[in-house]
């Protein structure tokens, strides 16, 4: 079966077709600045040269029209028509409590997506809008919504909770949910095969250290924490985003700098984190660049970044009491050799030792470990949209 792959933002459309016979990436793309000036399709299939298609884009049903008449291009192409797209998987960043794993899509799934907003505002409205464009134009292809959430819902309240008036819990479902679930999953299913165990017996720490950035405890497969909470600001330090700071700063900074909420949230989200430490960049590459030439808030940035992820990695052991495997992904964790090494220095007492040598690898999956009776330490390049449509097969398959 081929499964289309859709992952919306508010003014982007990513996707990838596969065939899952082989688990090939048939074609892929990015649709940019959809509703806004200079919108534009980057199309790649297999085996041939990219395109790129300027055309303006009103909305994302627009969007993913043009996205599918690229995918039955006879020039750029990979399939003869639409019908050959036996389903779809939609990356939905927010399921709430009422979803712990993927699910079909139908009215009443889509309305408790639609309530979910409330939680993520700035996520949901446009994951909806991708949905809804697909059911117009492929009304009888089945339909799939993969939960950046679900995976952390086996995380027990001792964990999830927040110290706060239980009111606020039961009345707004104030608590931790976790993100990167989807990557997360992949990356420790992917782990179990490469260390030839059973994920069910295994504790695994998982480090997705990207522009977003989070850590995962999983035992026995399943997720028993993780560093983000009731929205992607909290926990590590990230590219723009602060993690966590004591609360009690955020009505400090509105009065001394008469800012509004809006402003303070803005601020938290993207002007923090190593940007706002460095005041260079978010960007991994610069601050290691700037920090070798001896800038100070670089290398700050840099030490902040790394012992943040150390403490979770410590805090996780402690809640395990050993760590068999310790994954790092996404962008920073599958390239930057030297924020790996600078995260496992010093962590022997916890079994953590890291072989330089076998360290000097980017974007592959690799073993980084000589001694097998220590933590073993993997790089897996993460693929949330393989994990997406195994997930939807595995529905529409039923
Ligand atoms: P992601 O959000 O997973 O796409 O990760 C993006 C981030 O990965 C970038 O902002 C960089 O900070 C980081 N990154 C990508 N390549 C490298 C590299 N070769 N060395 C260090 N950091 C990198």
């Amino acid at each position: 079966m081929k499964i289309l792959v859709i992952n919306c933002g508010s003014s982007s459309l990513k996707y990838q077709l596969l065939n899952m016979e082989n688990e090939e990436v048939l074609a892929k793309g990015l649709v940019e600045r959809i509703g806004i000036e200079g919108s534009r399709v980057k199309h790649k299939a297999v085996g041939k040269e990219e395109v790129i298609i300027e055309e303006a884009m009103e909305d994302h049903r627009r969007a993913l029209e043009l996205v599918l008449n690229a995918l039955v291009d006879p020039e750029h192409g990979v399939i003869e028509s639409m019908d050959e797209i036996g389903a779809v998987g939609h990356r939905v960043v927010h399921g709430g409590e009422k979803f712990s794993s993927s699910t079909i899509i139908d009215d009443e799934v889509l309305k408790a997506i639609y309530d979910c907003i409330e939680l993520a505002p700035l996520h949901n409205p446009p994951n909806i809008m991708g949905i809804e464009a697909c059911r117009q134009l492929m009304p009888n292809t089945p339909m799939v919504a993969v939960f950046d959430t679900a995976f952390h819902q086996t995380i027990p309240p001792a964990n999830y909770m927040y110290p706060l008036p239980y009111e606020l819990y039961e009345k707004y479902g104030i608590r931790k949910y976790g993100f990167h679930g989807t990557s997360h999953k992949y990356v420790a299913l992917r782990a179990a095969e490469m260390v030839h165990r059973p994920i069910e017996t295994l504790n695994i720490v998982t480090c997705h250290l990207g522009n977003g950035a989070s850590v995962c405890a999983i035992q026995g497969g399943k997720s028993i924490e993780t560093s983000m909470g009731f929205t992607p600001l909290e926990g590590l330090a990230m590219g723009t985003r602060s993690g966590d700071v004591d609360p009690a700063v955020i009505p400090f900074i509105m009065e001394k700098e008469n800012m509004s909420f809006e402003e303070v949230n803005e601020m938290l989200n993207k002007k923090s984190g190593v940007l706002g430490l460095s005041g260079i960049s978010s960007d991994f590459r610069d601050l290691e660049e700037a920090a070798a030439k001896g800038n100070k808030r670089a290398q700050l940035a840099i030490d902040v970044f790394c012992n943040r992820v150390k403490k979770y990695i410590g805090a996780y052991a402690a809640l395990m009491c050993h760590i068999d495997v310790l994954v790092f992904t996404a962008g920073i964790g599958e390239n930057s050799i030297s924020i790996r090494e600078k995260i496992c220095e010093g962590l022997d007492c916890i079994s953590i030792r890291l072989d330089k040598e076998l360290n000097k690898v980017r974007g592959k999956e690799a073993i980084l470990t000589k001694d097998l009776t220590s933590t073993q330490i993997l790089v897996i390049p993460t693929n949330e949209e393989l994990m997406i449509a195994r997930d939807t097969l595995e529905l529409v398959s039923k």
